[in-house]
């Protein structure tokens, strides 16, 4: 007797591709007026606007980027739209609209596929963009998703990473190294933290916060000179920023922004909360030097709490290289370097 196989387990070869993707469509919400034919037919159709147009892309690789013992699958397709929005919201744009390749292997079970377009489905909402389209692939082994998206920004006022000079204040948002101790605990099989730290530092690893609103301040009142999103750790994106601007940079240790969860886990191990900060990727926070002349204004924004920011340092000449002060004043080279994808 052929043996049923319960929804939940039923693989995404009996659902085939066309009916994976008329389960996608049926997932989106109305979209927004911008979007004029969505998924469907060869491609999406857009209206353009008056606006300048951010393009960018990201590729996530199962046990490369994502690890589902660790992960659900619809965290992993939010993360995946938040982390773009996060390089949208690094140039100053609102991000608009994703399109999501898959490749999967087809004995994947049809209810992760449709966890993972959950996810992808939500984040968009959450961000006001509309999933326009994608592509479908079998995969002879790990899932791959990459998301496009594009966004908008003001024309001319998108914040580049080069536009840094000596003499810059240097900002971050938030706080610093979290999801970096989010991902070991969810590694780890024994606790070693308060359950209210642990879930706080998981949930920064797990769903980060782009930083829409705050890059769109930046960008629309032209406060920032530079600004990239801390996605490597600090320390390797500040080399980049630098590296575009043609600056060396000056950071004080001791003023990077550590969560109280970060510092009470910090407490219990024994680590050193800001060698964490300076390390810790995928914060999805937003770095940016602000020139002299606006330093007031963003002082005043961050006193109102109108912007979450810290002052970490300056940008330096570009003979004086990378190098970080503790709280005694004494300096040394910035040897750290972050994550590196090769
Ligand atoms: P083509 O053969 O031209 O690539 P497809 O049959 O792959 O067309 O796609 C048909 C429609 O479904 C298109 O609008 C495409 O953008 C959309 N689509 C295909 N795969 C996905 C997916 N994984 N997620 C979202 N939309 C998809
Ligand atoms: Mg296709």
């Amino acid at each position: 007797m052929p043996r049923r196989t319960s929804e939940k387990a039923r693989p995404l070869s009996r659902l085939g591709e066309f009916g994976l993707i008329r389960q996608v469509r049926s997932l989106c919400p109305k979209a927004h007026p911008r979007v004029r034919l969505g998924i469907g037919d060869d491609t999406a159709i857009l209206r353009p606007s008056p606006n300048d147009l951010l393009l960018t892309t990201d590729l996530l690789i199962e046990s490369r980027h994502f690890d589902f013992r660790f992960v659900s699958p619809y965290q992993v397709g939010a993360k995946a739209i938040l982390v773009n929005a996060s390089d949208i919201a690094a140039m100053g744009g609102i991000p608009e609209t994703v399109v999501a390749s898959l490749a999967v292997s087809p004995s994947t079970p049809v209810s992760r596929v449709n966890a993972l377009y959950r996810g992808i489905v939500e984040a968009c909402r959450s961000i006001n963009a509309d999933l326009v389209g994608g592509d479908t692939s079998a995969s002879p082994g790990p899932m791959f998703l990459n998301i496009a998206m594009t966004g908008s920004s003001p024309v001319g006022r998108s914040v580049r990473r080069s536009g840094g000079k000596a003499g810059d204040q240097i900002y971050v948002t938030g706080t610093l190294g979290d999801s970096r101790i989010g991902l070991r605990l969810l590694r780890s099989t024994h606790g070693t933290c308060r359950r209210a730290d642990a879930s706080f530092l998981i949930q920064r690893h797990l769903c980060p916060t782009p930083r829409i609103a705050e890059g769109l301040l930046l960008a629309r009142s032209g406060s920032a000179s530079a600004m990239i999103d801390v996605s490597d750790g600090l320390a390797s994106d500040l080399r980049h920023l630098c590296a575009e601007s043609g600056t060396g940079a000056c950071i004080d240790v001791f003023r990077l922004p550590i969560s109280r969860s970060l510092s009470s886990w910090c407490c219990e191990t024994g680590r050193d909360p800001f060698s964490e900060a300076l390390l810790g990727g995928e914060d999805y926070e937003l770095l940016f030097a602000v020139p002299p002349h606006r330093v007031r204004r963003i002082e005043g924004w961050i006193e109102d709490g109108r912007l979450d920011a810290t002052r970490i340092g300056s940008l330096t000449a570009s003979r004086s290289g990378l190098s970080l002060v503790n709280s005694r004043g004494s300096r040394r080279p910035m040897r750290e370097r972050g994550f590196r994808h090769f």
